[in-house]
């Protein structure tokens, strides 16, 4: 009996450190919930009172209020969100800009020339290969036409077909 009494009374110390030690590591992991529910609710919304409430319920619940904050938050972070209304912004434009003419904004076929209704003009044809192209464009983008000369004949690396002999070749001797 005494010997057991021993153990215990030996074993007390290191089982009170091993306590303390559990408990510091559980109140440290609840602070880095708290910490990570107020970066991750920061990333959002922009509400203060929204971020008020979700730091609180992490706090005032240790760990199930994790979940329960994942479950409550904005689906999207603000980024997200940015991004997407940039998106469907750019996309809205390039729609209307494409069906609708500069001038009067009444809709046209992204083919025509001209505005039907108030007679500006929307595209032209290249004097070299005859496709519709934009008016803001310096060059074809089809056949490299810019007004002058075909580009893409002077660019450095192009290759242009063999020069045709105008005189036919002299006759061997
Ligand atoms: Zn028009
Ligand atoms: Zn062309």
């Amino acid at each position: 009996m005494e010997a057991i009494q021993d153990i215990v009374n030996n074993l007390r110390p290191i089982l009170t450190l091993l306590g303390l030690l559990i408990g510091a590591y559980v109140v440290l992991l609840w602070a880095a919930s708290v910490l990570w529910a107020y970066r991750d609710i920061r990333s959002r919304s922009d509400d203060v009172s929204v971020q008020v409430l979700a730091v609180g319920l992490v706090l005032a619940m240790p760990f199930i209020g994790i979940p329960l904050h994942m479950l409550l938050r904005p689906r999207q972070t603000l980024a997200e969100r940015y991004e997407r209304t940039l998106e469907e912004e750019y996309l809205r434009r390039d729609i209307e800009e494409k069906n609708t003419c500069p001038a009067c904004h009444r809709p046209i076929e992204s083919d025509f020339l001209l505005c039907p209704y108030c007679h500006t003009a929307l595209r032209r044809n290249c004097a070299s290969c005859q496709r519709v192209v934009d008016l803001t464009w310096s060059v074809c983008p089809y056949c490299g036409y810019d007004g002058n000369t075909i580009i893409l004949h002077s660019m450095p690396g192009y290759a242009p077909e063999p020069v045709r002999r105008t005189r036919p070749p002299e006759t061997q001797q």
